[in-house]
């Protein structure tokens, strides 16, 4: 199946990129991405002993919540959270319908 191409209002057609995966090891609970989406796709949860990242250096040990995707399929592929997360947590693919 062909991934879902959108339309500008002024006629360009696009190809979103849905919110896929967020890599809760590497989050940080700043709540930037949240703040820009303007779908109900993700949610700040309780941080799990599985999301401490041993290799990190920074002062992860006083991160108490981290981002998670409570709803993907609410996504409509805007790309925002991405450009504001300054971790990289997010990943994105083109994807059809429904999938
Ligand atoms: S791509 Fe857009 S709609 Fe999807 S989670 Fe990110 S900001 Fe929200
Ligand atoms: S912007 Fe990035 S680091 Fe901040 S809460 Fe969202 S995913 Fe985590």
């Amino acid at each position: 199946m062909d991934p879902i191409t959108a339309i500008t209002r002024g006629g360009t057609t696009w190809t979103p990129e849905f919110a896929v995966a967020l890599d809760s090891k590497k989050c940080i609970g700043c709540g930037r991405c949240y703040k820009v989406c303007t779908r109900d796709v993700l949610e700040l949860i309780d941080r799990s002993d599985e999301d401490i990242d041993e290799d990190t250096e920074d002062d992860s040990e006083s991160i108490s919540s981290v981002m998670s995707l409570a709803d993907p399929m609410d996504c409509t592929g805007c790309g925002a959270c991405s450009r504001v997360c300054p971790k990289n947590c997010l990943t994105h693919k083109a994807l059809p319908l429904g999938v």
